[in-house]
């Protein structure tokens, strides 16, 4: 039935379920008609990017639906309020086609309220290949999203409409309590456009604590591993469902790859300091490590999509967690086989350094495009501790590279080993390409020139590139 909306009439669906959702405390949402929206959107790219432009009012109301304060009596009002919306629903049609919905399985509609808006909000964030994506493009979260315009998020208040903590306390919160890798999917593109603003919550010690417990669990901490063990000194509030209901489980399929990316996201992506995955790992070593090597054996065993880059990722946890473990400790017994080969095996990112310096010079460039600091190889400040609120000027030549003085800039221009007056031209090239999206399109051309700038630029310009990837943005290199 929805399937078969055109786009147009999907938006002004949208629209109307807005208006539905004005109420922070008794939305007229019907939660059952909200899931048949969610299954629809999540799988069609055109709806994606037609409500990026025209259902601002939508995803405002989705996300302050999802970041309101909410005490166990506006839960509870909540709930009563969700179940009489099901029952006076004149759209019973969009109900369950497939499965029908059971009587168990709205049992609590706020879970199946809070579960779809995460799969809207994480579906309209994801970036689209080749296409669009504002976060993606962002060059300093505390000012306007590096879109052009008409596409949301427009604005940091857009994603934190009641400021950061209460957005990261939430987000964490559902997690938790969902259990569903949707709050995780949703928390992705967002911390790819503002990881600096949401960092910093996620790191008090409550917020640490319950999502490391949830990242254990994602990872599937229980199986298998005698030796996992949570802190006793920790109180976690949360625990395990028994059984989770359908509409959560169609994704949970992929919820160890999406905690993956995101433990990846988190320990070292966009603004991150060198030391921020040992500060959000720390003291809970022991029991992290066990989960990372069940993930692995998960990894090994089933070859999920993706599997090799997640493998490296998981791996170079492991050893992250193993090198900052208390004495006793032994690599046989305490590391995954997996993990213990890595140690010896020169990689990035799942990419053999000695293999494709090409591919693995792209994957350095994304992540340094992300990373927002400044482009000198001493300096490295990142936009907030550089300027008040003001984003680092860019490279006029390459229009990648930011610097946060002219002194820096200066020095980076006739640096001695990788001097930026080499390296600016070959970067021109490959700045479309990097903002167009993640795939290697109009990276083409940059190759060719690369080539054609002689061996000993080319060489120099490699060598920046992996300086600058493993430097900077592996913790595990950086110790
Ligand atoms: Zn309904
Ligand atoms: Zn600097
Ligand atoms: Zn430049």
């Amino acid at each position: 039935m929805l399937r078969n909306k055109g786009v147009a009439d999907f938006m002004a669906l949208l629209q109307g379920e807005a208006k539905k959702l004005k109420d922070h405390h008794k939305p007229t949402t019907c939660p059952a008609c909200l899931l048949q929206i969610s299954i629809t959107f999540e799988g069609d790219r055109r709806l994606r990017e037609a409500s990026q432009v025209s259902c601002h009012d939508f995803w405002n109301a989705c996300i302050a639906a999802i970041t309101v304060q909410r005490s166990p009596n506006d839960i509870n009002t909540l709930r009563l309020q969700l179940r009489r919306n099901v029952r006076v629903c004149r759209r019973q049609d969009l109900h369950g086609n497939p499965p029908r919905l059971v009587a168990q399985d709205l049992n609590d509609p706020v879970h199946m309220f809070i579960h779809s808006l995460y799969v809207l909000l994480g579906s309209c964030l994801m970036p689209v290949e080749g296409g669009h994506s504002a976060l993606y493009n962002s060059r300093d979260p505390k000012k306007a999203f590096g879109n052009r315009g008409d596409l949301w998020p427009t604005l940091l208040s857009d994603l934190v409409p009641f400021g950061e903590r209460q957005s990261a306390e939430a987000h964490v919160r559902w997690a938790c309590q969902l259990f569903s890798p949707a709050p995780f999917m949703a928390m992705l593109p967002m911390l790819l456009g503002c990881r600096s603003v949401l960092f910093p919550s996620l790191l008090e010690p409550e917020l640490r604590e319950r999502i490391l417990w949830y990242i254990t669990q994602c990872l599937h901490a229980d199986q298998g591993r005698d030796d996992y063990k949570w802190p006793d000194s920790v109180q976690s509030q949360c625990t395990r469902p028994s059984r989770l209901p359908w509409w959560m489980t169609l994704s949970s399929r992929c919820s160890l790859e999406i905690t993956v990316s995101f433990m990846d996201m988190v320990f070292c992506g966009a603004d991150s300091d060198p030391d921020d995955a040992v500060r959000f790992t720390l003291g809970f070593e022991r029991a992290l490590l066990p989960a990372v090597n069940t993930a692995l054996e998960i990894h090994n065993t089933t070859g999920l999509r993706n599997s090799k880059a997640e493998t490296t990722n998981l791996a170079r946890m492991a050893l992250l967690l193993f090198k900052r473990m208390d004495e006793p400790k032994s690599p046989q017994r305490d590391l995954h086989e997996v993990s213990r080969r890595e140690m010896d095996r020169p990689t990035y990112m799942g990419i053999d350094i000695t293999q494709s310096p090409h591919q693995l010079v792209h994957h350095a460039l994304l992540k340094l495009y992300q990373k927002r600091t400044c482009s000198a190889l001493s300096c490295g400040k990142s936009v907030h501790q550089a300027s008040a609120g003001k984003s680092l000027p860019l490279c006029s030549g390459c229009k990648f590279t930011q610097y946060c003085s002219k002194e820096c800039q200066r020095a980076d221009w006739k640096h001695e080993a990788f001097p930026h007056k080499v390296i600016c031209p070959i970067l021109r090239l490959w700045t479309p390409g990097i903002q167009a999206g993640f795939e290697l399109s109009g990276t083409r051309s940059a190759m060719d020139v690369l080539v054609a700038s002689g061996e000993q630029n080319r060489t120099i310009f490699e060598a920046w590139a992996i300086t600058r990837g493993l430097v900077s943005t592996h913790p595990l290199n950086a110790a």
